[in-house]
């Protein structure tokens, strides 16, 4: 079988950072250095390139300017690689590879983000483990060869997830991201076990292609038990907002206080989408199975059923920068446009 090609679009965290040995204090590697730590790579029968975003950044300040630039790089580079890998800060790797899903359209290659909690350069570090196993991933054909795993995906420590339904869940542990609400799109152990039927695919791929037009004029609102009317209503009415993420207790409830009704109900009047999810790390949002959710159903609020909070945020940022109709952005935000969510 011909040599399987992935390129590596490094875009900095702790992945790509080294001990300074005279201030014992981390700083960013170049791509180069962090490649020379991996000389594991060359027993790989892959052919891999590099491209490195300049300077390198904390994934805390990834902004959807930055996706852009990943979306863009990906299209630029399609048709001569077999798989892409994107190195990335674990903190909001869940955001990017949730908003990537959606921004690459009709993608047929697989795209892998992956990072590490100890820097590549540190003694211990989960960085080497990572990085192989996710460009063996991005690599990875089968008999036909068709890529095993064509879509936005997130590899950590044992587990190619798919990237939509990732949320960092330990701060400390290797073991840092969760797919709570999908399996495993593969588990990799002596072998990779690749979990086929929760890979998707499209039998008619169409023409690939990046939407890079993000509307960023949404809010997340948290309910808690004494949140108070003017703390809603002043996030319902920040100028310009086009959609709210609705973060609910259990199963999509919230209080039944006529002004809350009331705040949701004018919001939506104004053409403001809000997302009913969870904020519980498993499981779906029910609207309508408990009265406390009933108001929520009149007001017009849409339940995003069991999306993360990163996918419900990135889904909306797309969406708003498709459409101007708040209708069309509600019917679109409850069917599942990239496997983000379980449609009973
Ligand atoms: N603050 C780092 C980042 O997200 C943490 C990491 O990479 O693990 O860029």
């Amino acid at each position: 079988m011909t040599k399987s090609s992935v390129l590596l679009i490094f875009t900095g965290g702790t992945i790509s950072m080294g001990e300074n040995p005279d201030t014992q204090s981390l700083a960013p590697l170049d791509s180069a250095q962090v490649l020379s730590f991996i000389p594991e790579l060359q027993m790989l029968h892959v052919d891999i390139s590099s491209v490195s975003f300049m300077p390198l950044i904390d994934s805390s300040d990834m902004q959807p300017d930055e996706w852009t630039r990943i979306a863009e790089t990906i299209r630029d580079n399609y048709d001569h690689f077999d798989g892409f890998v994107v190195l990335h800060g674990t903190d909001t790797m869940a955001y990017s590879a949730s908003a990537l899903s959606f921004m690459l359209e009709n993608l047929t290659k697989p795209v892998i983000f992956t990072g590490a909690q100890l820097p590549v350069g540190v003694l211990r570090s989960d960085a080497k483990e990572n990085l192989i196993t996710a460009i063996e991933l991005a690599a990875a054909k089968d008999e036909f060869g068709n890529a095993r795993v064509p879509e936005v995906c997130l590899f950590f420590e044992d587990k190619l997830m798919r990237g939509n339904r990732t949320t960092k869940r330990n701060t400390e542990e290797f073991n840092a991201f969760a797919s709570f609400n999908y399996p495993e799109l593969a588990k990799t152990g002596v072998h990779i076990k690749y979990a086929l039927p929760a890979i998707h695919r499209d039998n008619v791929p169409k023409p690939f292609a990046i939407q890079t037009n993000l509307d960023t004029h949404i809010a997340i609102l948290k309910l808690f038990p004494g949140i108070g009317e003017e703390t809603v209503r002043t996030i319902l009415s920040v100028n310009g907002l086009r959609a709210v993420v609705l973060e609910s207790f259990g199963a999509g409830n919230a209080p039944r206080s006529e002004w809350l009704f009331r705040l949701l109900k004018a919001a939506d009047d104004r053409g403001i989408v809000i997302v009913n999810i969870t904020q519980c790390r498993a499981g779906s949002v029910e609207m309508g199975r408990y009265e406390t959710s009933v108001n929520l159903q009149r007001a017009g609020v849409v339940s995003g059923n069991d999306m993360t909070l990163e996918a419900a945020v990135a889904k909306l940022m797309y969406l708003l920068g498709q459409h101007t109709d708040s209708q069309q952005v509600k019917r679109y935000m409850q069917l599942s446009l990239r496997g983000e969510m379980t449609i009973n």
